[in-house]
């Protein structure tokens, strides 16, 4: 559903045809009751059987929002990665759904407990533009593994993959089942405002902020997957080549616009000429040549490639220098090192979110840890040596929503995994079972037994009321 063709001939102000629309989901949900293990998996199977049946025309959508995305990167990061997820979900959901059992107090035994996982109704989901399938499905998921209906806004900034969406959901779902809402920031923000029972939100922490905000007015819960500056610190003892190799792969998948792409470097000082010409053979090796590669995307507009021009001029006109891998074609930016930055400048300090890699040298490893905490906290963290001890190390001293110990990027892809950053990075988390808690509520379930001690307790309270709370009190 798109609101600029909503727009058309309707006089009805937007956040009045949204709330319409959850409302009439909310009325369905309640109305149908709620779904059950096989309507859930139908619904699991639908978004499986969409991205199969459009898998091609998914492939052109990006590329043409792209200017130039790689099919590989396309099927690995978003075809592969949507299919594992709604695998792992109809495989996992039968166990997830089930009331679990609870340890009962002494206390108030021989009563049972259990948690009995309930859909809180209907979710809302915000996606951005830098995985535009995954970041709309992947969440999506989780929502439907645990019996929600869904509405979800994707960016404006891949209006093609938006407008496939929204056509590939209306021809697999009814509308009061899971509706795409498109639409820019005004959209975003009616969006953000609405009652859901569970709103969440991918994208940038600034705009995370606001969505809070808009969220707190309904004490809508949100979960906000952000971004932020994602550290990548080798240790003295760590394979070097093993390390650049994996850096630079992490780094230029999807041109760097990655929320857990390294953002920057830090490594010990003796190693920094090293990985520096290593790091540059590597990106030519992977990408010999931008013009025409079918493998490097695009960065995704304009707007982007001139802040990311603008970060790296920055750099330079403070006094960093600045190394290129190979020579930038169109909107093709090849991987850019950044030597001898400093905290003042724009790469220090904000999410990089493209090919262009600070390179910080450290003194010791204590050093590097003090670094990565002195700002903020990161979404993930990578960490390259062979010594466990300097692994672990850096392992318990760092807080990060992720990390991963000699490689980047791909505990994204594992759904057994919790996805979610911590403090600037988000809240929250999803994928697998943790996705399906998230848009569940574990209510608490009492049952108590015919034969019970309770009387005990009834007042006025006598001799035994009082021995039996003397007793409780003696307890441990
Ligand atoms: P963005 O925050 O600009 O936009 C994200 C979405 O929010 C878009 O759909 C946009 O239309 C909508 N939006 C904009 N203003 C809004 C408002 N006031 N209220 C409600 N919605 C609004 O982010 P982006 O540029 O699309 O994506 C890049 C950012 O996303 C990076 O910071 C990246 O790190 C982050 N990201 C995080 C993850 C993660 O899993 N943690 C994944 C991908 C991207």
């Amino acid at each position: 559903m798109s609101m600029a063709h909503m727009a058309d001939g309707q006089s009805q102000p937007l956040d009045e045809t949204l709330n319409e629309l959850l409302r009439a989901m909310q009325t369905a949900h309640l109305r149908d009751g709620f779904a059950d293990l096989a309507l859930r998996c139908d619904r699991l199977g639908r978004i499986g059987a969409m991205v199969r049946e459009n898998q091609n025309t998914i492939i052109a959508a990006i590329d043409a929002d792209f200017g130039g995305r790689s099919r590989e990167e396309t099927l690995l990061a978003e075809v592969f990665t949507t299919l594992s997820s709604v695998r792992h979900a109809k495989g996992g959901v039968a166990k997830w759904m089930r009331p679990r059992r609870r340890a009962m107090d002494l206390a108030f035994k021989p009563a049972r407990a259990t948690l009995l996982p309930q859909p809180l109704g209907v979710a809302g989901i915000i996606s951005p533009w830098n995985y535009p399938l995954l970041m709309a499905l992947s969440p999506l998921v989780g929502a439907l593994a645990a019996g929600n209906r869904a509405m979800v806004k994707p960016s404006e900034f891949t209006p093609r993959t938006s407008e496939l969406l929204a056509e590939m959901i209306a021809k697999k779902f009814t509308a009061d089942e899971v509706a795409v809402v498109q639409g820019g920031i005004e959209v975003g923000a009616a969006f953000a405002a609405l009652p859901f029972d569970h709103l969440f939100f991918t994208g940038s922490t600034n705009v995370g902020r606001k969505v809070m905000a808009a969220a707190a007015a309904n004490l809508t819960p949100v979960t906000l997957e952000l971004g932020g500056k994602s550290p990548a610190i080798i240790a003295p003892d760590a394979n070097l080549d093993v390390a650049v190799t994996s850096i630079v792969r992490g780094k230029l998948f999807n041109a760097g616009q990655t929320c857990v792409a390294p953002d920057y470097v830090l490594l010990p000082q003796a190693q920094l000429d090293a990985f520096v010409e290593k790091a540059l053979a590597v990106a030519v090796r992977f990408y010999p040549d931008l013009a025409d590669n079918p493998d490097y995307s695009s960065i995704v507009n304009q707007a982007q490639f001139d802040r990311l021009q603008g970060m790296i001029r920055d750099a330079e006109t403070q006094g960093a220098r600045v190394l290129t891998a190979s020579v930038g074609v169109g909107r093709k930016l090849p991987l850019t090192l950044v030597l001898d930055s400093t905290d003042a400048m724009a790469v220090r300090r904000e999410e990089i979110f493209g090919p262009v890699l600070p390179v910080i040298p450290y003194g010791d490893l204590d050093a590097a840890i003090g670094h990565v905490n002195g700002g903020e906290r990161p979404l993930a963290l990578y960490a390259y040596g062979r010594d466990r001890a300097n692994i672990d190390r850096v392992l318990r001293s760092t807080i990060s929503g992720g990390a991963v110990v000699n490689d980047c990027l791909i505990h994204a892809g594992v759904e057994a995994l919790p996805f979610g950053g911590v403090g600037t990075s988000g809240m929250g988390q999803y994928h697998g079972q943790e996705g399906f808690e998230t848009f569940s509520k574990l209510k608490p379930v009492m049952y108590q037994s015919r034969l019970n001690g309770m009387w005990v307790l009834n007042p006025p309270y006598g001799a035994k009321a009082k021995a039996l709370i003397k007793l409780l009190l003696k307890r441990p």
